[in-house]
């Protein structure tokens, strides 16, 4: 693929269990398993396809395994039409938008990384599987819809983020105002509802800093 390598573009602290989580073209490290005869390390790794695959560190890094073996099947044309019977999604807006959120958020050879995974931004565990980000988001109403973060400074995880044009995306950012009431992000006028005050009280609160870690309502449970 036109990824550059690892090698020549990023710097990863070097501490113990740094490579957990992080994605190789393909291939997500999910558990160290073992160590090798030379001393270099053992990953199992979850590849996009859904295949799981134990690679040696240093060919993960120097990116000399790439995939589950899916990349070099993909190759020939037999293997394609396999895997569109198996995968008909892979086409689709809604995979496009998850590989690209998973992508930005968890591989460090992306392009954007440094924005979104390198800064905080991440994805919800569960999300890592395509079928569970779809089932949530469902698909797209329109064509230019976009997955929106409700609150930009958080990220992709169950009730912050929505299908929105990029219209209601700038809409947003400028105007709307949203607050954690009972573990759900909403808009300040939805809370002041849902906590029964005025929507200026809400306002002063959120001005206070009542909302900052998340409001519990007497009724949640
Ligand atoms: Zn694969």
């Amino acid at each position: 693929m036109g990824r550059p390598s690892y090698a020549l573009q990023c710097v990863v602290p070097l501490t113990r269990g740094y490579m957990l989580n992080l994605k190789f073209t393909r291939l997500t490290v999910i558990e160290e398993v073992g160590k090798y005869k030379s001393g270099d390390k053992i990953y199992k790794c979850r590849c996009d396809c859904g295949g799981i695959k134990s690679v040696l560190s240093g060919n993960l890094k120097k990116g000399n395994t790439k995939s589950c073996g899916c990349l070099k099947k993909e190759k020939s044309s037999e293997f394609w039409s396999n895997f569109n019977l198996r995968h008909g999604k892979t086409k689709t807006k809604l995979w496009k938008t998850w590989s690209g959120i998973l992508d930005r958020t968890t591989c460090v050879t992306n392009f954007a990384y440094h924005r979104y995974g390198g800064a905080g931004i991440g994805i919800f565990e569960g999300w890592k599987v395509f079928e569970v980000f779809a089932e949530y988001m469902g698909e797209p109403p329109t064509k230019t819809h976009s997955v929106d973060r409700i609150d930009g400074s958080k990220g992709y995880f169950p009730g912050n983020v929505r299908w929105a044009t990029k219209r209601e995306q700038a809409e947003n950012r400028k105007t709307t105002v949203f607050v954690e009431v009972d573990g759900e992000m909403m808009t300040l006028t939805r809370a002041a509802k849902k906590i029964g005050v005025s929507k200026s009280t809400a306002s002063r609160w959120n001005t206070n800093g009542v909302f900052k870690n998340g409001y519990k309502t007497r009724n949640s449970t």
